[in-house]
């Protein structure tokens, strides 16, 4: 064995340390109801795939658990009265996290 052969390994770049945040951080939704359009006629929380919107005792939806939100947007798309918008949540933050 050289001097040549034994350096080959030392040379060769260590294997990158996994980043802190390996696992991919799922996205975040901020769903909003203009209640003051909101007829309470319950289509919303009949289309949420997630089952996240309820109606309180007056038949108004609220949300139980928004980070369960997918941002699917079928409640979006399915009021009849336009009262309903989702957003994406925290956008800034999060890629800025992304850059370390
Ligand atoms: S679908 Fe629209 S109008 Fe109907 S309960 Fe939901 S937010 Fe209100
Ligand atoms: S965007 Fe989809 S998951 Fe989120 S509240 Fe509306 S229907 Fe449910």
């Amino acid at each position: 064995m050289t001097n040549n052969d034994k350096n080959t390994n030392a040379e060769k770049e260590p294997p990158a340390s996994t980043p802190k945040s390996a696992k991919k951080k799922r996205k975040l939704y901020t769903v909003t109801f203009f209640h003051n359009w909101c007829k309470s006629c319950g289509l919303c929380s009949a289309f949420c795939i997630k089952k996240i919107i309820l109606k309180d005792e007056t038949g108004r939806p609220y949300i139980e658990d928004m980070d369960s939100c997918t941002g699917c947007r079928f409640c979006e798309i399915h009021c009849p009265d336009f009262a309903i918008t989702i957003k994406n949540r925290h956008p800034v933050r999060r890629s800025t996290d992304d850059n370390g």
